[in-house]
């Protein structure tokens, strides 16, 4: 069963990339970001707290991000595997997880890192463009929709989120690089992590992470 956890700082490529495995495998991709927009758009009493703390590039509060996943990791479609996308990005939200994994009898699961040029990142985070409708992400540099402001699969308009604008996104790098970036040691140090070179392609990219799925879980 496939349990994977992807970090990198903001617009790596996470959800990109979490959207093709969770195709090709079968497994939900949970994206605490996603989710936490979307109590924001349904302006539920989660989402008018966390709205604040978004909207500044800064992260949600540990206790409220926690409880939602925990809630998610216990749906129906998340036992044949999943892919965690911006879950865990502290070492409080780790803790919790691994506290989660104990009690559920989870001991194999795979982190990897994507690891970018931050410069890089700040042009392609600026062009990003997402579908209203359905959530498909588009960049104007990289991967333009065919028709202007418009999603190619649904025909929903396409927006900037609020969190995409160049001073908020050198926010989130900051706020990456603190409380995230420990990460990377922490699984490193439990033998868990591996890293991926993510400034090429979506393809290569997605080869190289299909390659280590592939080893790790079913070779
Ligand atoms: P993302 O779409 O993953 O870049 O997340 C967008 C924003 O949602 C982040 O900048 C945070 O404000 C918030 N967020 C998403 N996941 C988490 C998390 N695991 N912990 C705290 N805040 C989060």
């Amino acid at each position: 069963m496939i349990r994977l956890l992807l970090i990198g700082p903001p617009g790596a490529g996470k959800g990109t990339q979490a959207t093709i495995i969770s195709k090709k495998y079968g497994i939900p991709q949970i994206a605490t970001g996603d989710m936490l927009r979307q109590e924001v758009k349904s302006a539920t009493d989660l989402g008018t707290k966390a709205k604040a703390f978004m909207d500044k590039g800064e992260l949600v509060p540990d206790s409220l991000v926690i409880s939602m996943l925990e809630k998610r990791l216990k749906e129906k479609d998340a036992s044949k595997g999943f892919i965690l996308d911006g879950f865990p990005r502290t070492v409080a939200q780790a803790d919790a997880l691994d506290g989660k994994f104990k009690e559920l009898k989870i001991d194999k699961f795979v982190v990897i890192e994507l690891k970018v040029n931050e410069e890089n990142i700040i042009q392609r985070l600026s062009a990003r463009r997402v579908c209203n409708s359905c959530g498909k992400i588009f960049n104007l540099m990289t991967e333009p929709p065919k028709k202007d402001g418009t999603c190619d699969d649904c025909n929903g308009s396409l927006y900037q989120r609020d969190d995409d604008k160049e001073v908020t996104i050198r926010e989130r790098f900051k706020v990456y690089n603190s409380k995230t970036a420990p990460l990377i040691e922490y699984y490193a140090k439990k033998g868990m992590l591996k890293t991926v070179t993510a400034d090429g392609s979506i393809e290569a990219i997605n080869k190289s992470i299909a390659a280590i799925i592939d080893k790790a879980f079913n070779g």
